[in-house]
């Protein structure tokens, strides 16, 4: 009787055999063999396998599976699907281990998958607590498994950092930008990004570069002649540029460009600037704009200021002057029957109309001189008397006499006067108009008034200074002042009673 021993049981074996297997810890070994001292060809899987069948064939189970195999080809009901007992092999061993494995990877997944969902994947809104010009603050929802955020600006990766809110410096005034934020987790030096990233908009303020309280002052005696012009600080102004003009409408150069830092505020807190190249008599208008620029990036302009004027009186002192709103954008068309110039509005300095003629020893465009030679005549008609004492009159002429009025009464002159650039005369549509060519009488208490007053539209005048609108033309009434606009404009103006011609066009 020979013996098989099994891993968990020994087997008797009958004299049949003549092997002996031994088989420990799984791995079988001959025992014994006749005549044969190596166990080398049994170790294999194949001899194994067959030490199985011999180790089962006393098994009646293996017998009746046998038979059934016999019976394979008889029409008997099907084998049964029997399994014998089999001792613990190696098959089952690797089927034990292949199991496990199996498990382990089902909990290795199920982990995995707790990770992911775990895992966020996004860190959800991002806000901008605050924006200035040129930087805003973002933050966003701290991530727990995240330990980075990567920071994009319009794409590109700006920074990195490990809080959940960034300043962004370093940014363009006035424009939007898009931020992303992409969660990251850093573990052993290496990034594992996470899916999905937030996307938020970031908008800079508009800069405050708007110049208020633009003002021009003369110095007075015993100081220097110059004229100060003066302004409100601008908040976001690094620097200003101040322009000048010798007119209105000629080249405005640049007079002067200062930092901020270059002024000193003055008791009223403005800030000033002196310019003490000044000629007695002339004209200078101002404008002055502030610029934004931050380091190493193109200066942002602001808009200019209004335009203010000075004209010097003496040698001893300057008169200044504000002649309002005026731009350099408003220069007037003056080939326009209908151009209106006024407080607002700026005739070029070389402008002469083409098309001046003769009428009453004055000078006169062709249509208003036509015009007044019929309201002359219609008065005449009337034993009235009208003459021109002043038409046409260039720029320079202009200048005179409002430098004429100046000297008599500097405060209110420019109620009396036009400045240069902004009188009717220069269009060559405009008179003044009195009894007598002296105008020696109040034109007001004359009966040609009273006929002018109703009859004046019907040869296309109107006046332009009046009780009515002085308050708009900052012009003290001029009853001797008409100015032709066609007989259409004239009517409807007299009829609906239209104080100035702006109003007219609605502007
Ligand atoms: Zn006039």
């Amino acid at each position: 009787m020979a013996k098989l021993k099994g891993r968990n049981k020994e087997i008797e074996n009958d004299d049949s055999l003549d092997v002996l297997y031994k088989i420990d810890d799984g791995m079988m070994v001959v025992d014994d063999y006749e005549g044969v001292e190596s166990d080398t060809t049994l170790r294999d899987g194949a001899n194994i396998h067959n030490f199985d069948d011999l180790v089962d064939i006393e098994d009646n189970d293996v017998v009746d599976r046998v038979d059934d195999l016999d019976d394979v080809d008889d029409d008997d009901e099907p084998p049964k699907n029997s399994v014998p007992y089999q001792p613990t092999s190696p098959r089952a061993i690797l089927k034990k281990v292949i199991i496990v494995l199996i498990v382990l990877a089902l909990f290795y997944g199920a982990y995995y998958l707790m990770l992911q969902l775990n895992k966020p994947q996004s860190v959800g809104k991002i806000s901008v607590p605050e924006a200035g010009i040129d930087y805003a603050i973002v933050d966003w929802q701290d991530i727990e498994d995240a330990n980075a955020y990567d920071i994009y600006i319009d794409d590109e990766l700006y920074r990195r950092v490990d809080d959940s809110k960034i300043e962004l410096t370093g940014l363009t005034p006035e424009r939007q930008y898009q931020v992303a934020v992409v969660s990251v987790r850093i573990e052993d030096g290496k990034d594992d990004v996470f899916s999905g990233k937030s996307i938020g908009t970031v908008l800079t303020q508009s800069l405050a570069l708007t110049i208020e309280n633009f003002q021009v002052n003369a110095t007075k005696p015993p100081e220097e002649v110059g004229i100060i012009l003066s302004w409100t600080p601008v908040p976001d102004a690094t620097s200003y540029v101040i322009e000048t003009s010798a007119d209105y409408s000629g080249e405005f150069t640049t007079l002067a460009t200062m930092n901020t830092s270059d002024f000193v505020a003055n008791a009223a807190g403005d800030f000033e600037y002196r310019d003490a190249d000044v000629d007695t008599g002339a004209l200078k208008a101002y404008k002055i704009r502030a610029l934004y620029e931050a380091d190493g990036s193109t200066p942002i302009e602001g808009n200019f200021s209004n335009i203010l004027a000075a004209i010097s009186r003496s040698a001893t002192g300057v008169f200044a002057y504000d002649y309002g709103y005026v731009d350099i954008s408003t220069i007037v068309d003056p080939a326009e029957l209908l151009a209106d110039v006024n407080r607002h509005k700026v005739l070029e300095r070389s402008y002469t109309p083409e098309d001046l003629v003769e009428v009453d020893g004055m000078q006169l465009r062709k249509v208003a001189a036509d015009a007044f030679t019929q309201l002359q005549d219609a008065a005449k008609d009337n034993n009235l008397n009208l003459v021109i004492v002043s038409a046409y009159r260039d720029y320079d002429a202009q200048s005179d006499i409002f430098l004429s009025e100046l000297s008599k009464d500097p405060v209110n002159a420019y109620r009396s006067a036009a400045f240069p650039g902004f009188s009717e005369h220069q269009l060559g549509l405009a008179l003044d108009v009195n009894v007598n060519k002296e105008a020696s009488v109040v034109f007001a208490d004359t009966p040609e008034y009273r006929w002018l007053q109703e009859n004046a539209h019907k040869y296309g005048f109107v006046f332009s200074f009046t009780e009515a609108n002085k308050d708009e033309t900052h012009t003290t009434p001029e009853p001797w002042h008409i100015r032709y606009v066609g007989n259409d404009v004239s009517t409807k103006m007299y009829e609906d009673n239209i104080a100035t011609l702006e109003d007219y066009k609605g502007e």
